[in-house]
C-alpha cells in the first residue's frame, strides 16, 4: 500500500514561506503576526496549538495566543475578536475548537472580518468558496478557505491522485471540514457523496468509492471490508485512543494489506493543514503590506 505522508509537502510549503516572512518584515517592518484563540488548554487542540506555535517561531511569524475562559461569557469573546480585528498589528486570527457551547453560530462567524480569517469560516470567505466554480479562484480570489479542507486536496494533488472524474466519500459535514471539502472536490470535477450519521449504507456507499475520506472523529472505525481494492483512504480523523495514542478514523494496520493507498495518522493531513495555515496567514500579512504605503517590492520577495 502507498502510504500518503504529509511531512514533505509541508516542509515544501513551509519552505516556500521562508521568502515571504522576510518580504513582510521589510514591507511592514514588523514580521506576520497570528492569533490564536484556545479556550481549552486541556484538550487534544492544546497540542496542535503548540506545534503551530512552534512551526510559526520557526519561520519567524509572530504569534499571540489568547486562552481565554468558557465562563468570561460570549460578549468576552465577541469583544475579543472586535479588538483583533481592528489590531493593525494583527494579520490573522484562528479560532481553536472546541469553542464553549453555544459559541458556534452564524454571529461568530460574521464577527470575523473576512481579511484576517485564515482558516476561512466568515460568512464571506465561506460565501466565496461555495461560489466559486474553478478550484483556482481559492488561490487567485483572495479569499481564504478551511485550511484542512484545502490541505486534503494538496495532499491528493501531491501524491498525484487526481479528484476529476472519481467517485467520492466524504464522512462528516462540518461547516470547517466535510462541507467546504465536498465543495472543493465539486469544484475539481469529483462526483461527491457526503456521508454523516444518518446516511444510509454507509459501507456500500463507501465501497463504490474511489476515495473515501474520513472526517468523522470516531478512531478506527474505518475496516477493510468497507473499501474496495483500489481504494485510496485520506484520513483526516484525528483521534486519541484508550491508551492515549494517537490515532485516525482508518483502522490502518487492518486496511494496509488491502487497498491502495492512505494517509497516516499522525504525518498526514495534519502537517499540511498546519502549513497551509502559515501559508495563510503570511497572505494575510502580505495583503496588509500591499495596502501600506512601504508594501512588497518584488525584489524582496525573491
Ligand atoms: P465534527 O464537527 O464533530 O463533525 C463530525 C462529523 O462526522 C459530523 O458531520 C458527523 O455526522 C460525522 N460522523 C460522525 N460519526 C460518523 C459515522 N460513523 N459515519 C459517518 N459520519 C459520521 O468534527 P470536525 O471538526 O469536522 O472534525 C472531524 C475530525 O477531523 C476530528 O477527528 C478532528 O479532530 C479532525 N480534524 C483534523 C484536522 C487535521 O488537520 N488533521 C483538522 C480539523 C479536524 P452528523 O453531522 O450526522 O453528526
Amino acid at each position: 500500500m502507498r502510504i500518503l505522508e504529509g511531512k514533505s509537502l509541508s516542509a515544501e510549503i513551509l519552505g516556500s514561506l521562508i521568502p515571504r516572512v522576510k518580504a513582510v518584515k521589510a514591507g511592514l517592518g514588523r514580521p506576520p503576526s497570528l492569533a490564536i484563540i484556545n479556550y481549552f488548554g486541556d484538550s487534544p487542540s492544546a497540542v496542535y496549538v503548540k506545534r503551530k506555535i512552534a512551526a510559526c517561531e520557526a519561520l519567524g511569524i509572530e504569534v499571540k495566543l489568547f486562552n481565554p475562559a468558557a465562563a468570561d461569557g460570549y460578549t468576552a469573546f465577541k469583544n475579543l475578536l472586535s479588538r483583533l480585528g481592528a489590531d493593525a498589528a494583527c494579520d490573522a486570527i484562528m479560532l481553536e475548537r472546541p469553542l464553549p457551547d453555544g459559541f458556534e453560530t452564524l454571529e461568530t462567524w460574521d464577527a470575523l472580518p473576512a481579511a484576517k480569517d485564515v482558516d476561512g469560516l466568515s460568512s464571506l470567505n465561506m460565501g466565496r468558496l461555495f461560489i466559486s466554480t474553478k478550484f483556482p479562484e481559492i488561490a487567485a480570489g483572495g479569499f481564504f478557505a478551511p485550511c484542512t479542507a484545502l490541505a486534503v486536496i494538496r495532499l491528493m494533488k501531491f501524491h498525484g491522485i487526481d479528484p476529476a472524474g472519481k467517485i467520492i466519500a466524504v464522512a462528516g459535514r462540518s461547516a470547517i471540514v466535510g462541507k467546504p471539502l465536498a465543495q472543493m472536490l465539486t469544484m475539481l470535477n469529483a462526483t461527491v457523496t457526503l456521508c454523516h450519521t444518518k446516511t444510509p449504507d454507509l459501507p456500500g456507499i463507501f465501497k463504490r468509492s474511489d476515495v473515501v475520506i474520513s472526517a468523522a472523529g470516531k478512531p478506527r472505525w474505518i475496516k477493510k471490508e468497507m473499501l474496495q481494492a483500489s481504494a485510496a483512504v485520506i484520513d483526516v480523523g484525528t483521534n486519541f485512543d484508550e491508551t492515549g495514542k494517537m490515532c485516525g478514523d482508518a483502522d490502518f494496520e487492518d486496511i494496509k494489506g488491502s487497498i491502495y493507498a492512505a494517509t497516516p495518522v499522525p504525518g498526514g493531513v495534519g502537517p499540511v493543514t498546519l502549513a497551509c495555515l502559515l501559508e495563510a496567514s503570511v497572505a494575510a500579512a502580505e495583503t496588509r503590506a500591499r495596502s501600506t504605503s512601504g508594501g512588497l517590492s518584488s525584489a524582496e520577495k525573491k
